[in-house]
């Protein structure tokens, strides 16, 4: 009984093909699929804003509007709680983007070529580790960056936006309605909270498929 359970399970939790057969058709062969996403921080405590907050800090102070109509633009990620760390990659994937703002420091964007399609990963307030330029390949778990100091700011913002770069993928924030050229929100970020439910590894417990392989 066990042992068909245990030999059941790993065959469940294989890959599905079609997610390395989908990866090669990708610009970026060298990355291997992501299959399974993990957390980019060890701990994950929300800081002031979450996914839809109005974008401001943590003081209340709004840090935009549309200029017509004073409508408080809205966060497209989760600020999650931190010291300076180091900054794991939330799945295999290519660096696809690096920038620097001078208020929000350094933001990340990391290419994800899954069995639903590519996602990116957003990363701001972060610094690049050496070697981990665009084009660099990572793993799941991999550190590629360190939290960046923004004093008594400093959290992590990570956000998921569904499909290839656009200048849209670095926005840490857009309007509830479009305006001042820019596409309301959510325009194609998901929630990220809910998207690493979804996507995390399974844990080994008992599934429907083990009594169908088992028997
Ligand atoms: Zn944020």
């Amino acid at each position: 009984m066990i042992a068909a359970a245990l030999v059941c399970m790993s065959w469940a939790f294989m890959p599905p093909a079609a997610a390395a057969a989908n990866a090669s058709a990708e610009v970026h062969a060298a990355a291997a699929p992501a299959d399974y996403f993990s957390y980019p921080l060890p701990t994950w405590q929300p800081h002031c804003l979450g996914f839809g907050s109005q974008w401001r800090l943590c003081n209340g102070t709004v840090l935009r509007r549309c200029s017509a109509t004073g409508a408080i633009w809205l966060h497209t990620g989760v600020d999650i709680t931190t010291g300076i760390q180091p900054v794991a990659a939330a799945a295999n994937g290519v660096i696809a983007g690096y920038t620097v703002d001078p208020t929000f420091k350094g933001g990340m964007l990391i290419r994800h070529n899954t069995a639903q399609g590519v996602v990116l990963t957003q990363y701001w307030h972060v610094w690049p580790r050496r070697g981990f330029g665009v084009g660099a390949v990572v793993t799941r778990g991999q550190v590629f960056a360190d939290v960046a100091d923004m004093g008594s700011r400093t959290h992590l913002h990570f956000g998921v936006y569904i499909g290839n770069f656009t200048a849209t993928s670095w926005r840490g924030a857009l309007p509830p309605g479009a305006c001042d050229g820019f596409p309301a929100f959510p325009n194609r970020f998901v929630n990220p909270n809910e998207f690493m439910q979804a996507h995390l590894q399974p844990q080994a417990s008992p599934s429907p498929f083990c009594h169908r392989a088992g028997s």
